[in-house]
């Protein structure tokens, strides 16, 4: 938060909880002392604060085996730790294709998901509709009471206004500025946030994810576009007009294919899903012999990148070929962003990669081959740690981050005179 903000009290009882909270998110199961240590907040603070979490069932007591010191003087040691099932939030994921509504738990596990697809045709009202109604069919299988669901996180695959609650656009669809966290908040009663899919991806990995605890991270989206998240000392960077990370449209290939936005020879072109297939096309067609040739009964317009994928994995020279290309020139883009931003870890994370080791080890390759002999340090490239889940995991950690290990928390026992600054839910990434 700004440091030109000041804070009243009920702010700093709630800002106290979050702290609690978190604390016990990373570093739990901790004794009441190490939660105060840690905080710096004094005892009889962690007594109330603690018991409040208590009693709303966020946190547990477990018992530790007592030492026979312990025992001697009658006390049992009991440690305390997030309550993972203490409570639910759910993440709407709203892709150019497809919407995936998933529920979780307080550690931002996955307890259930429904997938639909998202027509081209749908108008913004039947949007809404279909959005609210997946939502209502998920917590009915789910039999999830909604007092103990603290909140949606909807990650469209576009460009949000996160402050003004918006939805700008999505691609593939001519919607523009839906007010999406005020309808559904009007229509399910219950708070909702919204981020870009790739920043909370990237917020995923830094809470839940490999990237716990490290100061600046570069995801990489590997989807229908290519999409890119910067984390920079803990702190998402989305640039001064919101769109920072547009990887997709770094020119790679004077006068190569078409891209959407109307340039030549984007990294979209070549890397994206479509330009997988594009790129392994060409290759099939001068090699009558390939096994791209095997799937769809011989009919490449309905090849999948993963078809790519699998063909190189099992050793075809014109998909491996194919897959070198993408490699090179996604591999080039990447080693320029480790070089001008030194970050601590790169993540890529999509189905392509995580289905096949065929694409991430050149991948790794042309990396450490560009940024090896300009620093002398191999490059910290991971796959990311939620494999094909990391777009569901995406939205249920911005719920949680926004609505359960932040200062927006609110307790039946907070009373109405305290109610949470809106601004409180766009406090992120600090320890
Ligand atoms: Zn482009």
């Amino acid at each position: 938060m700004s440091e030109l903000v000041g804070s009243n009290l009920p702010i700093i009882k709630r800002q106290n909880r979050s702290a609690v909270l978190k604390t016990l998110l990373r570093h739990g199961p901790l004794p009441r002392r190490e939660v105060g240590f840690r905080t710096l907040l004094t005892p009889s603070t962690i007594t109330n604060l603690v018991g409040e979490l208590l009693d709303q069932g966020l946190v547990r007591e477990i018992p530790v085996v007592a030492s026979p010191r312990h025992d001697r003087v009658g006390r049992r040691p009991v440690l305390l730790e997030i309550n993972s099932s203490g409570g639910y939030v759910l993440g709407a994921y709203v892709g150019a294709t497809t919407l995936t509504v998933t529920i979780g738990d307080l550690r931002a596990r996955v307890l259930g998901y429904r997938q639909t697809p998202l027509h081209r045709d749908l108008s913004e009202e039947g949007f809404l509709d279909l959005l609210v109604s997946e939502i209502k069919l998920l917590l009915a299988e789910h039999a999830t009471p909604l007092d103990r669901v603290y909140g949606i996180g909807v990650t469209p695959a576009g460009d949000v206004d996160a402050h003004r609650g918006l939805l700008l656009r999505l691609p593939e669809h001519p919607w523009r500025d839906l007010p999406l966290v005020a309808d559904l908040q009007a229509r399910l009663s219950l708070p909702v946030a919204i981020e870009n899919s790739r920043e909370a991806m990237a917020l995923a990995e830094m809470v839940f994810g490999g990237a716990q605890g490290v100061s600046s991270l570069v995801l990489i989206h590997l989807a229908w576009s290519i999409g890119c998240s910067l984390v920079i000392d803990q702190r998402v960077y989305s640039g001064d007009h919101g769109g920072a990370g547009r990887l997709g449209h770094v020119v790679v290939e004077e006068n190569g294919a078409p891209c959407s936005c109307g340039k030549r020879g984007c990294l979209n072109t070549i890397a994206s899903a479509k330009g997988i297939v594009r790129i392994a096309r060409a290759e099939a067609e001068s090699a009558t012999d390939s096994t791209l040739w095997h799937f769809h009964d011989g009919d490449l317009s309905q090849l999948t990148d993963l078809d790519v994928l699998k063909a190189a994995d099992e050793g075809d020279p014109a998909a491996q070929r194919a897959v070198w290309r993408i490699a090179t020139a996604l591999g080039q883009v990447i080693a320029n962003l480790i070089l001008v931003l030194d970050p601590s870890m790169v993540v890529v994370a999509g189905r392509v990669v995580e289905a096949s080791n065929a694409l991430f080890a050149p991948l790794h390759q042309v990396v450490d081959s560009i940024v090896y002999p300009a620093t002398g340090l191999a490059s910290n490239l991971q796959l990311s740690a939620f494999g094909e889940e990391g777009p569901r995991v995406a939205g249920l950690t911005l719920a949680l981050q926004s609505f359960v290990y932040s200062p927006a928390l609110t307790l039946p026992t907070d009373t109405a005179d305290d109610p949470p600054d809106e601004r409180l839910n766009r406090v992120w990434l600090e320890a």
